[in-house]
């Protein structure tokens, strides 16, 4: 090897100064350092408002075999010196991570495992790095996939992650595991997948391309080429005569790539040696690429150097497709996450009021919607009430019966059990009268029943309207829940006296005359009386209806066997008045009532409640919509930055 590095340095032509000075890491004026600065300082601000959680910074990670030169190009970059040398080197996946800082003493740390260790002398970086190498692989010839970070803070550097990782091999050397290759491929594909990643193929000019494991693997993630850079290593080792064909592979005519090749010149082990310091080592490889008899005119096309490499680089990590493309999707997952969510309460204790009234006009609304048209989001209340009205009406039905029963039987029994002082034939009205009373009395309990029946109906409706409209705020819905129960507790008291008050009015045993009256006509009572039907036809034509039955009716029809017949007449009229007025009344004061006391209510809300409190969110969906809320915030941000800067 230290006889091709002679015949490749013929082409310099002074060689002697850079070999000198001593090397001081961490200061170098570093050119592909400068020209990324602006991006640099651009993901330094989106890390500073965090980005980084939502999305993955730009990276860069070097592919390549095995002694290909990818620790060298990275110490190129970054300045700083990695353990480099022959035979595995790089045996876990380092994470250089470059920090800037405004002021200060350069800074190191390194982390692994369990392991940290702050240091401030750059010449321990190659160190330290074998030595949690040691740890994690052993001291042997192992790989390991566990990361080593280390970060540098500096004034010299910026911030930028570049990743060094083990070489590719497909033979095992002893002491190593059969699958190494296998092992080595799988940690390397773990990294360049990433989208962030810009790989760096990283091959030797003295090597044959188209065997070149890590460009295949790169085009494997990468298949477009949109991230993929390939760099032509060790170009003053090419055996004299293979120039033209390592020309035509820089000039893609071998395997052509979509962002092409570019040549550099690294330290070799005999600058290392002689401790040639990085940015002597760069004016040498100037020189050399323009002294080069084939290669000079690449230095020209922008397609030989490092300082190449770094402005290539800089381009790639600007035109940053992936970033904006990765903060508006996740924009995107964001918001819709968010709408999931809901508006949340305000921060601003002055805006609680107004969003209280607004959330509490929400609910009163579908309340109110409930109460006027029955809707209620999934359901007609109708179509569940309806069924218990008809339970009352086919039960007022059957009394009905029960009751024509009843005053046969107390017919029958009359003269034994029933009769005063009247004479035989003459019956005592009061006595009817009884078990109209005791009939109709027997109604409060079923009346009662449905009125129960319908508050639990109507109240579990509010009830879904209030846990749907409060569902994030859990004091406010257990204060509506509360209020809802108490209303209905209240107007249950008000139905019961009212339900009471028409079982009361009944026994006042009533109805108009006229009212009677038709239903007689409609009946087959005057028939079985003997009345003449053309008298009731009088009445019908409008007549002086008071008079029809007073002349002969009365005596005709104030017989006893008539009278089971006349009673049920009078209870079709109770019922009639009874299957109506008892639902009228429950929905009225159950359903109708309330809603609007309801409304008034939670209105009220906003006068005397404690809004902090009552707008609380049950805490994990408030944490959530928070973190929701602080990523939103975060990617706009970083939007914005990103246009305006770029
Ligand atoms: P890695 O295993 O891919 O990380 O390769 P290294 O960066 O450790 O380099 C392997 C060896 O090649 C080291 O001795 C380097 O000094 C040497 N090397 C790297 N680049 C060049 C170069 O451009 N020219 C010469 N002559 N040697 C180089
Ligand atoms: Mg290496």
């Amino acid at each position: 090897m230290d006889e091709e590095y002679q015949h490749s340095n013929h082409d310099l032509d002074e060689n002697e100064s850079f070999f000198s000075e001593a090397e001081s890491p961490g200061t170098f004026h570093n050119p592909f350092i400068e020209s990324v600065r602006p991006l640099i300082e651009l993901i330094d601000s989106l890390r500073l408002i965090g980005i980084d959680e939502d999305i993955g910074l730009p990276s860069i990670a070097v592919v390549g075999d095995q002694s290909s030169g990818k620790s060298s190009v990275l110490e190129a970059l970054s300045g700083i010196a990695l353990p480099r040398g022959s035979g595995i080197v790089t045996r876990c996946p380092l994470q250089l991570k470059l920090h800037k800082i405004k002021k200060g003493p350069w800074s190191g740390t390194i982390s692994y495992r369990d392991n940290k260790e702050t240091f401030q002398d750059p010449l321990k970086v190659d160190h330290l790095v074998r030595e949690a190498q040691n740890k994690l692989a052993g001291n042997t010839v192992e790989i390991c996939e566990d990361l080593i970070t280390l970060e540098i803070s500096s004034p010299d550097v910026c911030d930028l992650t570049l990743i060094d990782l083990p070489g590719i091999t497909r033979v095992p050397v002893h002491g190593q595991p059969e699958d190494i290759g296998k092992q080595i491929k799988a940690l390397i594909e773990k990294f360049i997948s990433k989208r962030e990643t810009i790989i760096l193929v990283v091959v030797p000019c003295n090597i044959d391309i188209a065997t070149t494991e890590a460009l295949r693997m790169a085009q494997d993630v990468d298949p477009e080429g949109h991230r993929t850079l390939a760099i032509l290593t060790k170009p003053d080792l090419i055996d004299r005569g293979a120039e033209a064909d390592v020309l035509n592979i820089v000039q893609g005519k071998v395997i052509p790539l979509s962002k092409g090749y570019i040549v550099v010149r690294c330290r070799g082990q005999s600058d290392i040696n002689n401790k040639i310091p990085l940015a002597k080592a760069m004016q040498t490889e100037i020189k050399f690429f323009r002294n080069h008899r084939y290669f000079s005119f690449l230095l020209n096309d922008g397609r030989a150097s490092t300082q190449c490499l770094a402005d290539k680089l800089t381009k790639e990590l600007k035109s940053l497709p992936y970033l904006t493309e990765q903060i508006q999707t996740r924009l995107l997952i964001v918001q819709r996450e968010l709408k999931n969510y809901e508006q949340g309460p305000p921060m601003e204790e002055e805006m609680m009021g107004p969003f209280l009234s607004k959330i509490t006009m929400k609910f009163s609304d579908s309340i109110n919607e409930l109460s006027r048209t029955g809707h209620s989001k999934h359901i007609n209340i109708y179509t569940l009430l309806r069924p218990v009205f008809k339970t009352w009406d086919m039960h007022l039905r059957e009394t009905q019966e029960t009751f024509a029963e009843k005053v046969k039987e107390m017919l029958e029994m009359y003269n034994e059990m029933h009769r005063c002082r009247e004479l035989l034939t003459f019956t005592d009205y009061c006595e009817f009268e009884r078990v109209i009373k005791e009939h109709v009395s027997d109604l409060q309990d079923p009346a009662t029943k449905l009125m129960k029946r319908v508050r639990e109906i109507v109240q579990n409706e509010f009830k879904v309207v209030c846990d749907s409209s409060f569902e994030q705020y859990p004091q406010l819905k257990y204060i509506v829940s509360n209020m809802i129960n108490d209303i209905q507790s209240k107007q249950e008291t008000k139905v019961e006296k009212r339900i009471k008050e028409f079982i009361h009015m009944e026994q006042l045993v009533f109805t108009q005359d006229k009212v009677l009256q038709q239903k007689l006509n409609d009946s087959d009572i005057p028939k079985k009386a003997g009345l003449d039907t053309s008298d009731v036809s009088h009445y019908e034509n409008g007549g002086d209806d008071y008079n029809i039955f007073n002349s002969k009716g009365c005596a005709l029809l104030d017989t006893r066997n008539l009278t089971p017949d006349k009673l049920a007449l009078y209870y079709e009229i109770v019922y009639q008045r009874l299957t109506d007025y008892v639902p009228m009344l429950v929905t009225l004061f159950m359903l109708k009532d309330p809603a609007k006391i309801l409304r008034h209510q939670t209105m009220e809300l906003r006068i005397e409640a404690d809004l902090v409190k009552l707008l609380s969110e049950d805490s994990e969906r408030g944490c959530k919509r928070a973190d929701l809320k602080q990523r939103l915030d975060r990617l706009m941000q970083a939007q914005d930055l990103i246009s305006s800067r770029l």
